[in-house]
């Protein structure tokens, strides 16, 4: 299966992939985790992409579609992969089309999860994850209890994205608005999208999920 999820900054794609492609055996790609790991490495990468990422703008075009060729290209992506905020433009999408022609591989579902914008405030505000296991928490949605997965014992180690301040926040949503928002329509055009109301608790979201794409829970 080749999934690529789309919808505003804190939707939940990230927590829905994490238990999806676990249950599908198939690697959760995520262009943003992906950037933030080159960060923090320091490559030449997470240079380029150090100011854009902090400013809640989006990394040129060519950084992330280098990123993604190489973590698609894998083996472990051979018989799938679930691509979580990639495409973020009509650009990318051209691009991640003409590189699935070359690789003769096709996508199967572009899942979009719908939500208003009061609802990913209050999520991206509350967001925190783990420096230890990378986990994603929420203040009150999902709260971090009981010990890290990472297996030290001790409770998570949590901390707020820079990004996930305020200003970058905003920025985001308005980035979101602009480029991302035409995607929806894009791949209903290509009878790709499947639709699938994020607003709901992450159960009930993870639910309409595996129902949408036919999987049996
Ligand atoms: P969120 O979970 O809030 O949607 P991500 O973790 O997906 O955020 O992305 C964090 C940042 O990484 C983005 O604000 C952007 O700067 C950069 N980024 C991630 N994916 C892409 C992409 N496909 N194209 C350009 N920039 C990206
Ligand atoms: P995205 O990857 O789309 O940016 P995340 O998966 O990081 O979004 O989720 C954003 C925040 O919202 C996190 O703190 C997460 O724990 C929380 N969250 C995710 N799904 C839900 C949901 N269905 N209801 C309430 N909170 C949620």
């Amino acid at each position: 299966m080749r999934l690529v999820f789309l919808g505003p900054p804190g939707v939940g794609k990230g927590t829905q992939a994490a238990g999806l492609s676990s249950d599908l055996s198939i690697p959760h790609i995520s262009t943003g985790a992906l950037l933030r790991e080159a960060l923090d490495k320091g490559t030449p990468t997470g240079l380029e992409a150090k100011s854009f990422m902090e400013a809640g703008e989006l990394v040129p075009d060519t950084v992330v579609l280098r990123l993604v060729q190489e973590r698609i290209s894998r083996p472990d992506s051979s018989a799938g992969w679930l691509l979580d905020g990639y495409p973020r433009n009509l650009v990318q999408a051209a691009a991640l089309c003409e590189l699935l022609t070359e690789m003769q591989q096709s996508l199967d579902r572009v899942v979009y999860f719908e939500c208003s914008e009061a609802e990913v405030l209050r999520r991206l505000g509350g967001r925190r994850a783990c420096r230890n296991c990378g986990e994603t928490f929420h203040i009150e949605f999902a709260p971090a209890t009981g010990a890290c997965s990472a297996g030290s014992g001790e409770a998570c180690d949590l901390y707020q994205r820079s990004d996930d301040s305020e200003q970058a926040i905003l920025n985001r949503l308005e980035v979101y608005r602009r480029e991302t928002d035409p995607l929806v329509d894009h791949y209903r055009e290509q009878s790709a999208l499947v639709v699938v109301d994020g607003s709901a608790s992450i159960e009930a979201v993870s639910v309409s999920l595996r129902k949408a794409l036919g999987q049996t829970p």
